[in-house]
Protein backbone atom coordinates (compact mmCIF):
# COMPACT_ATOMS: atom_id res chain seq x y z
CA UNK A 1 0.00 0.00 0.00
CA UNK A 2 1.64 3.45 -0.79
CA UNK A 3 2.14 5.96 1.80
CA UNK A 4 0.67 9.09 2.02
CA UNK A 5 2.52 12.17 2.76
CA UNK A 6 1.12 15.23 4.72
CA UNK A 7 3.91 17.85 6.48
CA UNK A 8 1.62 17.99 9.44
CA UNK A 9 -0.72 14.89 10.93
CA UNK A 10 -2.14 16.34 14.29
CA UNK A 11 -3.77 13.24 16.35
CA UNK A 12 -6.94 14.04 18.81
CA UNK A 13 -9.70 16.19 17.39
CA UNK A 14 -10.31 17.30 20.86
CA UNK A 15 -10.24 21.35 21.48
CA UNK A 16 -6.55 21.12 21.35
CA UNK A 17 -5.98 18.91 18.37
CA UNK A 18 -8.54 21.10 16.66
CA UNK A 19 -6.84 24.56 17.30
CA UNK A 20 -3.64 22.75 16.17
CA UNK A 21 -5.15 21.46 12.90
CA UNK A 22 -6.58 24.93 11.88
CA UNK A 23 -3.40 26.49 13.26
CA UNK A 24 -1.23 24.50 10.80
CA UNK A 25 -3.71 24.63 7.76
CA UNK A 26 -4.00 28.38 8.32
CA UNK A 27 -0.13 28.70 8.46
CA UNK A 28 -0.36 27.11 4.74
CA UNK A 29 1.00 23.38 6.05
CA UNK A 30 -0.34 20.35 4.30
CA UNK A 31 -2.31 19.06 7.66
CA UNK A 32 -4.82 15.99 8.41
CA UNK A 33 -6.29 16.15 11.45
CA UNK A 34 -6.67 12.29 12.67
CA UNK A 35 -10.49 13.01 14.87
CA UNK A 36 -12.51 10.43 15.89
CA UNK A 37 -15.80 11.54 16.49
CA UNK A 38 -16.13 13.46 19.90
CA UNK A 39 -18.10 12.16 22.90
CA UNK A 40 -20.27 14.83 24.57
CA UNK A 41 -18.89 16.95 26.75
CA UNK A 42 -20.55 19.35 28.99
CA UNK A 43 -18.03 21.69 30.29
CA UNK A 44 -17.15 25.10 29.47
CA UNK A 45 -14.01 26.64 29.44
CA UNK A 46 -12.78 30.05 30.15
CA UNK A 47 -10.65 31.14 27.56
CA UNK A 48 -8.50 33.81 28.60
CA UNK A 49 -4.94 35.82 28.12
CA UNK A 50 -3.70 34.80 25.03
CA UNK A 51 -6.28 32.14 23.72
CA UNK A 52 -8.50 34.98 22.76
CA UNK A 53 -6.11 36.97 20.20
CA UNK A 54 -4.77 33.30 19.41
CA UNK A 55 -7.99 31.78 18.49
CA UNK A 56 -9.07 35.60 16.64
CA UNK A 57 -6.04 34.60 14.10
CA UNK A 58 -7.45 31.48 13.57
CA UNK A 59 -10.83 32.76 12.63
CA UNK A 60 -12.51 31.53 15.30
CA UNK A 61 -13.81 35.66 16.73
CA UNK A 62 -17.27 35.55 15.01
CA UNK A 63 -17.74 32.01 16.34
CA UNK A 64 -16.87 32.07 19.98
CA UNK A 65 -18.84 35.64 20.22
CA UNK A 66 -21.88 34.04 19.12
CA UNK A 67 -21.54 31.67 22.20
CA UNK A 68 -19.54 32.79 24.94
CA UNK A 69 -20.17 35.15 27.56
CA UNK A 70 -17.29 37.87 28.93
CA UNK A 71 -15.77 37.55 32.09
CA UNK A 72 -15.28 40.98 33.39
CA UNK A 73 -15.10 40.42 37.29
CA UNK A 74 -13.72 36.90 38.90
CA UNK A 75 -14.00 36.87 42.61
CA UNK A 76 -12.66 33.99 45.16
CA UNK A 77 -14.90 33.28 47.88
CA UNK A 78 -13.45 31.42 51.14
CA UNK A 79 -16.00 29.59 52.06
CA UNK A 80 -13.95 26.72 54.09
CA UNK A 81 -15.49 27.80 57.81
CA UNK A 82 -11.75 27.23 59.05
CA UNK A 83 -10.23 29.30 61.90
CA UNK A 84 -8.17 31.90 59.71
CA UNK A 85 -10.66 32.93 57.21
CA UNK A 86 -9.87 35.00 54.18
CA UNK A 87 -11.38 38.66 52.81
CA UNK A 88 -13.28 38.03 49.26
CA UNK A 89 -11.02 39.05 46.73
CA UNK A 90 -11.98 40.34 43.57
CA UNK A 91 -10.44 41.20 40.17
CA UNK A 92 -11.74 43.16 37.68
CA UNK A 93 -10.80 43.58 34.59
CA UNK A 94 -10.80 46.99 34.33
CA UNK A 95 -8.26 47.39 36.84
CA UNK A 96 -5.77 46.70 34.57
CA UNK A 97 -7.28 47.94 31.33
CA UNK A 98 -9.50 45.27 30.06
CA UNK A 99 -12.68 45.33 29.08
CA UNK A 100 -13.07 41.56 30.19
CA UNK A 101 -10.45 38.67 31.17
CA UNK A 102 -11.85 36.95 28.74
CA UNK A 103 -14.70 34.51 27.36
CA UNK A 104 -16.58 31.10 29.00
CA UNK A 105 -17.90 29.02 26.38
CA UNK A 106 -19.15 25.78 26.45
CA UNK A 107 -16.84 23.14 24.80
CA UNK A 108 -19.42 21.61 22.44
CA UNK A 109 -19.84 25.31 21.45
CA UNK A 110 -16.30 26.08 20.92
CA UNK A 111 -16.08 22.37 19.00
CA UNK A 112 -18.35 22.93 16.87
CA UNK A 113 -16.84 26.49 15.95
CA UNK A 114 -13.72 24.64 14.81
CA UNK A 115 -15.32 22.19 13.14
CA UNK A 116 -17.49 24.89 10.97
CA UNK A 117 -14.01 26.49 10.96
CA UNK A 118 -12.44 23.77 9.67
CA UNK A 119 -14.86 23.12 7.08
CA UNK A 120 -15.05 26.48 5.42
CA UNK A 121 -10.83 25.88 4.94
CA UNK A 122 -11.93 23.09 2.35
CA UNK A 123 -8.92 21.45 1.12
CA UNK A 124 -6.63 22.72 3.06
CA UNK A 125 -7.25 21.14 6.75
CA UNK A 126 -8.15 17.41 5.54
CA UNK A 127 -10.28 15.61 8.79
CA UNK A 128 -10.13 12.07 8.65
CA UNK A 129 -12.54 9.84 11.65
CA UNK A 130 -9.42 7.58 12.26
CA UNK A 131 -7.54 6.69 15.34
CA UNK A 132 -3.91 6.46 15.22
CA UNK A 133 -2.52 2.88 16.29
CA UNK A 134 1.60 3.20 16.24
CA UNK A 135 4.04 5.91 15.45
CA UNK A 136 7.71 5.18 14.20
CA UNK A 137 10.07 7.87 13.44
CA UNK A 138 13.74 8.45 12.31
CA UNK A 139 15.79 11.73 10.97
CA UNK A 140 13.82 11.99 7.82
CA UNK A 141 9.96 11.81 9.23
CA UNK A 142 7.32 10.11 11.17
CA UNK A 143 5.12 7.36 10.06
CA UNK A 144 1.77 7.27 11.60
CA UNK A 145 -0.03 3.91 11.43
CA UNK A 146 -3.68 4.08 11.32
CA UNK A 147 -6.48 1.66 12.63
CA UNK A 148 -7.13 0.30 9.35
CA UNK A 149 -3.59 -0.78 8.92
CA UNK A 150 -3.09 2.29 6.51
CA UNK A 151 -0.14 4.76 6.83
CA UNK A 152 0.65 8.21 6.96
CA UNK A 153 4.27 9.60 6.48
CA UNK A 154 4.51 13.17 7.75
CA UNK A 155 7.27 15.49 8.94
CA UNK A 156 5.72 16.59 12.34
CA UNK A 157 3.30 15.04 13.93
CA UNK A 158 1.54 16.86 16.53
CA UNK A 159 0.05 14.66 19.56
CA UNK A 160 -3.23 16.32 20.92
CA UNK A 161 -4.74 12.57 21.87
CA UNK A 162 -5.14 13.25 25.25
CA UNK A 163 -3.58 12.29 28.41
CA UNK A 164 -3.35 8.96 27.89
CA UNK A 165 -1.71 9.99 24.91
CA UNK A 166 -0.96 6.92 22.59
CA UNK A 167 1.43 8.83 20.88
CA UNK A 168 3.34 9.73 23.64
CA UNK A 169 3.78 5.98 25.25
CA UNK A 170 5.00 5.10 21.63
CA UNK A 171 7.46 7.50 21.47
CA UNK A 172 8.77 5.90 24.85
CA UNK A 173 8.07 9.69 26.93
CA UNK A 174 8.00 9.13 30.12
CA UNK A 175 5.22 10.77 32.30
CA UNK A 176 4.43 11.62 36.27
CA UNK A 177 0.90 10.59 37.28
CA UNK A 178 -0.24 11.41 40.63
CA UNK A 179 -4.43 11.79 41.97
CA UNK A 180 -6.34 13.72 44.01
CA UNK A 181 -9.00 12.42 47.03
CA UNK A 182 -11.69 14.56 44.71
CA UNK A 183 -13.97 14.27 41.98
CA UNK A 184 -15.57 17.37 39.68
CA UNK A 185 -19.07 17.50 39.00
CA UNK A 186 -19.69 19.56 36.22
CA UNK A 187 -23.45 20.68 35.11
CA UNK A 188 -24.65 24.13 33.53
CA UNK A 189 -27.92 25.62 35.30
CA UNK A 190 -30.37 28.71 34.67
CA UNK A 191 -30.84 31.14 37.73
CA UNK A 192 -33.47 33.67 38.27
CA UNK A 193 -30.73 36.69 38.97
CA UNK A 194 -28.71 38.27 36.48
CA UNK A 195 -24.67 37.13 36.80
CA UNK A 196 -23.32 40.83 35.32
CA UNK A 197 -20.62 38.67 33.86
CA UNK A 198 -18.97 37.51 37.66
CA UNK A 199 -17.03 34.19 37.61
CA UNK A 200 -17.70 33.18 42.01
CA UNK A 201 -15.04 30.52 42.77
CA UNK A 202 -15.99 29.42 46.05
CA UNK A 203 -12.67 27.98 47.76
CA UNK A 204 -14.04 24.96 50.08
CA UNK A 205 -12.92 22.71 52.79
CA UNK A 206 -13.14 19.66 49.67
CA UNK A 207 -12.24 21.88 46.74
CA UNK A 208 -13.07 24.90 44.88
CA UNK A 209 -17.08 25.28 44.15
CA UNK A 210 -17.16 27.79 40.58
CA UNK A 211 -19.67 29.15 38.82
CA UNK A 212 -18.65 30.46 35.65
CA UNK A 213 -21.60 32.85 33.74
CA UNK A 214 -22.75 31.81 30.34
CA UNK A 215 -24.67 34.11 28.24
CA UNK A 216 -28.16 35.49 29.28
CA UNK A 217 -29.57 33.74 32.69
CA UNK A 218 -27.02 30.76 32.83
CA UNK A 219 -24.16 29.60 34.20
CA UNK A 220 -21.61 26.27 34.17
CA UNK A 221 -20.55 24.96 37.12
CA UNK A 222 -17.80 22.71 38.47
CA UNK A 223 -17.87 21.95 41.57
CA UNK A 224 -14.93 19.57 43.16
CA UNK A 225 -15.88 17.16 45.88
CA UNK A 226 -14.72 14.43 47.57
CA UNK A 227 -15.32 11.38 45.26
CA UNK A 228 -18.00 9.76 47.83
CA UNK A 229 -19.84 12.99 48.20
CA UNK A 230 -19.56 13.68 44.82
CA UNK A 231 -21.46 10.27 43.57
CA UNK A 232 -24.35 11.08 45.96
CA UNK A 233 -24.91 14.31 44.69
CA UNK A 234 -24.96 12.94 41.34
CA UNK A 235 -27.47 10.57 42.07
CA UNK A 236 -29.75 13.72 43.75
CA UNK A 237 -32.76 14.88 41.12
CA UNK A 238 -32.86 17.45 39.55
CA UNK A 239 -34.98 19.53 41.94
CA UNK A 240 -32.67 18.59 44.95
CA UNK A 241 -29.77 18.95 43.26
CA UNK A 242 -30.75 22.64 42.23
CA UNK A 243 -31.36 23.50 45.34
CA UNK A 244 -27.68 22.16 46.89
CA UNK A 245 -26.23 24.29 44.86
CA UNK A 246 -28.33 27.40 45.56
CA UNK A 247 -27.22 26.98 48.96
CA UNK A 248 -23.88 26.38 48.22
CA UNK A 249 -23.72 29.74 46.17
CA UNK A 250 -25.62 31.39 49.24
CA UNK A 251 -28.61 32.09 46.77
CA UNK A 252 -25.99 35.04 45.06
CA UNK A 253 -27.75 34.47 42.31
CA UNK A 254 -31.52 33.23 43.50
CA UNK A 255 -33.07 30.47 42.42
CA UNK A 256 -31.32 27.71 39.99
CA UNK A 257 -32.56 25.35 37.99
CA UNK A 258 -29.66 22.56 37.28
CA UNK A 259 -30.02 20.89 33.89
CA UNK A 260 -29.19 17.32 33.31
CA UNK A 261 -27.23 15.45 32.71
CA UNK A 262 -24.37 15.99 35.25
CA UNK A 263 -20.64 14.53 34.46
CA UNK A 264 -18.34 13.71 36.97
CA UNK A 265 -14.75 13.76 36.78
CA UNK A 266 -11.89 12.00 38.53
CA UNK A 267 -9.46 14.73 39.31
CA UNK A 268 -5.91 13.72 38.66
CA UNK A 269 -2.56 15.30 37.41
CA UNK A 270 0.23 14.78 34.98
CA UNK A 271 3.35 15.77 33.29
CA UNK A 272 5.09 14.70 30.07
CA UNK A 273 9.01 14.49 31.09
CA UNK A 274 9.48 16.29 27.62
CA UNK A 275 7.25 17.69 25.71
CA UNK A 276 8.51 16.65 22.88
CA UNK A 277 10.63 13.37 20.81
CA UNK A 278 11.33 12.51 17.11
CA UNK A 279 9.26 13.66 15.04
CA UNK A 280 6.57 14.55 18.16
CA UNK A 281 5.29 17.58 19.74
CA UNK A 282 2.68 17.14 22.80
CA UNK A 283 0.10 19.23 22.99
CA UNK A 284 -2.75 19.88 25.82
CA UNK A 285 -3.57 16.90 27.92
CA UNK A 286 -1.10 14.64 26.17
CA UNK A 287 1.90 16.31 28.01
CA UNK A 288 0.05 18.03 31.14
CA UNK A 289 -3.26 17.82 33.15
CA UNK A 290 -4.28 19.39 36.53
CA UNK A 291 -7.31 20.17 38.43
CA UNK A 292 -9.96 22.58 37.30
CA UNK A 293 -9.05 25.34 39.60
CA UNK A 294 -8.38 28.86 37.82
CA UNK A 295 -9.29 27.93 34.37
CA UNK A 296 -5.96 26.99 33.09
CA UNK A 297 -5.91 23.42 31.31
CA UNK A 298 -7.09 24.61 27.78
CA UNK A 299 -5.66 27.81 28.27
CA UNK A 300 -2.13 26.38 28.59
CA UNK A 301 -2.61 23.72 25.37
CA UNK A 302 -3.19 26.42 23.72
CA UNK A 303 -0.23 28.13 24.38
CA UNK A 304 1.25 24.90 23.77
CA UNK A 305 0.22 25.10 19.95
CA UNK A 306 0.94 28.98 19.63
CA UNK A 307 4.52 28.70 20.19
CA UNK A 308 4.98 25.08 18.51
CA UNK A 309 3.05 26.98 15.60
CA UNK A 310 5.85 30.24 15.81
CA UNK A 311 8.59 27.57 15.59
CA UNK A 312 7.36 25.89 12.70
CA UNK A 313 6.75 29.05 10.87
CA UNK A 314 10.22 29.51 11.21
CA UNK A 315 11.41 26.46 9.82
CA UNK A 316 8.89 26.01 7.12
CA UNK A 317 11.27 23.55 5.53
CA UNK A 318 11.35 20.95 8.23
CA UNK A 319 8.61 21.99 10.82
CA UNK A 320 9.81 18.54 12.73
CA UNK A 321 13.22 18.98 12.73
CA UNK A 322 15.31 18.38 15.77
CA UNK A 323 16.00 22.12 16.01
CA UNK A 324 12.55 22.87 15.89
CA UNK A 325 11.53 19.91 18.13
CA UNK A 326 14.21 20.99 20.95
CA UNK A 327 13.46 24.69 21.39
CA UNK A 328 9.21 23.80 21.57
CA UNK A 329 10.30 21.24 24.75
CA UNK A 330 12.61 24.34 25.68
CA UNK A 331 10.74 26.54 25.65
CA UNK A 332 7.46 24.99 27.40
CA UNK A 333 9.21 23.99 30.57
CA UNK A 334 8.60 27.08 32.32
CA UNK A 335 5.45 27.77 31.84
CA UNK A 336 3.75 23.94 32.20
CA UNK A 337 5.52 23.54 35.22
CA UNK A 338 4.73 26.95 37.28
CA UNK A 339 1.21 26.26 36.11
CA UNK A 340 1.18 22.69 37.56
CA UNK A 341 2.32 23.82 40.31
CA UNK A 342 0.64 26.52 40.89
CA UNK A 343 -3.06 24.27 40.40
CA UNK A 344 -1.07 22.21 42.49
CA UNK A 345 -0.25 24.02 45.28
CA UNK A 346 -3.53 25.90 45.43
CA UNK A 347 -5.90 22.67 45.27
CA UNK A 348 -3.60 21.02 48.31
CA UNK A 349 -3.93 24.12 50.61
CA UNK A 350 -7.52 23.95 50.31
CA UNK A 351 -7.65 20.26 51.44
CA UNK A 352 -4.56 20.36 54.35
CA UNK A 353 -6.05 21.33 57.73
CA UNK A 354 -2.34 22.04 58.70
CA UNK A 355 -2.63 25.97 60.11
CA UNK A 356 0.64 27.40 58.68
CA UNK A 357 -0.69 26.39 55.55
CA UNK A 358 -3.79 27.51 55.88
CA UNK A 359 -2.29 31.09 57.52
CA UNK A 360 0.21 31.61 54.32
CA UNK A 361 -3.10 31.12 52.34
CA UNK A 362 -5.33 33.50 54.16
CA UNK A 363 -2.62 36.22 54.37
CA UNK A 364 -1.70 35.95 50.22
CA UNK A 365 -5.73 37.04 49.84
CA UNK A 366 -5.34 39.01 52.74
CA UNK A 367 -2.54 41.03 50.55
CA UNK A 368 -4.43 40.03 47.06
CA UNK A 369 -7.54 41.66 48.43
CA UNK A 370 -5.68 44.59 50.02
CA UNK A 371 -2.74 45.41 47.62
CA UNK A 372 -4.02 47.23 44.97
CA UNK A 373 -0.46 46.68 42.59
CA UNK A 374 0.17 43.35 43.97
CA UNK A 375 -3.74 42.34 42.43
CA UNK A 376 -2.62 44.13 38.90
CA UNK A 377 0.64 41.91 39.00
CA UNK A 378 -1.59 38.92 39.94
CA UNK A 379 -3.93 39.64 37.32
CA UNK A 380 -1.31 40.31 34.41
CA UNK A 381 0.17 37.25 35.03
CA UNK A 382 -3.18 35.30 34.90
CA UNK A 383 -4.59 36.76 31.70
CA UNK A 384 -0.31 36.08 30.10
CA UNK A 385 2.36 34.77 31.97
CA UNK A 386 5.75 37.49 32.02
CA UNK A 387 3.42 40.44 31.34
CA UNK A 388 2.75 40.64 35.09
CA UNK A 389 6.77 41.83 35.38
CA UNK A 390 6.21 44.35 32.57
CA UNK A 391 3.73 45.92 34.84
CA UNK A 392 6.16 46.48 37.07
CA UNK A 393 8.07 49.98 38.05
CA UNK A 394 11.73 49.09 36.32
CA UNK A 395 13.61 49.08 39.79
CA UNK A 396 11.46 46.36 41.32
CA UNK A 397 11.82 44.13 37.62
CA UNK A 398 15.47 44.26 38.14
CA UNK A 399 15.49 43.14 41.78
CA UNK A 400 12.99 40.02 40.81
CA UNK A 401 15.49 39.11 37.74
C1 LIG B 1 -14.09 19.67 35.04
C2 LIG B 1 -13.10 20.38 34.15
C3 LIG B 1 -13.23 21.74 33.87
C4 LIG B 1 -12.29 22.41 33.08
N1 LIG B 1 -12.41 23.76 32.85
C5 LIG B 1 -11.46 24.42 32.14
C6 LIG B 1 -11.50 25.84 31.92
O1 LIG B 1 -12.42 26.55 32.36
N2 LIG B 1 -10.50 26.43 31.22
C7 LIG B 1 -9.47 25.70 30.71
O2 LIG B 1 -8.56 26.29 30.09
N3 LIG B 1 -9.40 24.36 30.87
C8 LIG B 1 -10.37 23.70 31.57
N4 LIG B 1 -10.29 22.35 31.75
C9 LIG B 1 -9.24 21.59 31.08
C10 LIG B 1 -9.65 21.34 29.64
O3 LIG B 1 -10.97 20.84 29.57
C11 LIG B 1 -8.69 20.36 29.00
O4 LIG B 1 -7.40 20.93 29.10
C12 LIG B 1 -9.00 20.16 27.54
O5 LIG B 1 -10.31 19.75 27.31
C13 LIG B 1 -8.05 19.09 27.01
O6 LIG B 1 -8.14 19.08 25.64
P1 LIG B 1 -7.22 18.12 24.79
O7 LIG B 1 -7.63 18.37 23.39
O8 LIG B 1 -5.81 18.29 25.17
O9 LIG B 1 -7.60 16.63 25.25
P2 LIG B 1 -8.95 15.81 25.07
O10 LIG B 1 -10.14 16.66 25.17
O11 LIG B 1 -8.83 14.64 25.98
O12 LIG B 1 -8.89 15.30 23.55
C14 LIG B 1 -8.11 14.23 23.14
C15 LIG B 1 -8.70 13.70 21.86
O13 LIG B 1 -7.81 12.73 21.31
C16 LIG B 1 -8.57 11.68 20.77
N5 LIG B 1 -7.74 10.49 20.71
C17 LIG B 1 -7.30 9.71 21.73
N6 LIG B 1 -6.56 8.70 21.27
C18 LIG B 1 -6.51 8.85 19.93
C19 LIG B 1 -5.89 8.12 18.89
N7 LIG B 1 -5.20 7.01 19.15
N8 LIG B 1 -6.05 8.55 17.61
C20 LIG B 1 -6.76 9.66 17.33
N9 LIG B 1 -7.36 10.39 18.29
C21 LIG B 1 -7.25 9.99 19.56
C22 LIG B 1 -9.77 11.55 21.69
O14 LIG B 1 -10.84 10.94 20.99
C23 LIG B 1 -10.04 13.02 22.05
O15 LIG B 1 -10.99 13.59 21.17
C24 LIG B 1 -11.21 21.67 32.55
C25 LIG B 1 -11.07 20.29 32.83
C26 LIG B 1 -11.99 19.66 33.63
C27 LIG B 1 -11.82 18.17 33.94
Amino acid sequence: MAVERREIVVVGGGLAGWAAGLGFACEGFDTLLLAPAAKPDGRSTALIGRSVPFLQRLGMMDAILASAEPLSTMRIVDDGGRLLHAPTVEFHAAEIGLPAFGYNILNADLLAGFEARGEALGARLERREAKATGLEADATGAVVTLEDGSQLRADLVVAADGRRSPMRQAAGIAVGEWSYPQSALVMNFSHRLPHGSVSTEFHTRNGPFTQVPLPGRRSSLVWVEEPRIAELLEELTPEALSRRVEERLHSILGSVEVEMPVQRFPLSGARAASMAGDRLALVGEAGHAFPPIGAQGLNLGLRDVDQLLQLACENRDDAGARVVLGRYAAGRRADVASRSAGVDLLNRSLLTGFLPVQFARSAGLSMLAGIAPLRRFAMREGVSPGAGLLGLPRSLRELWS
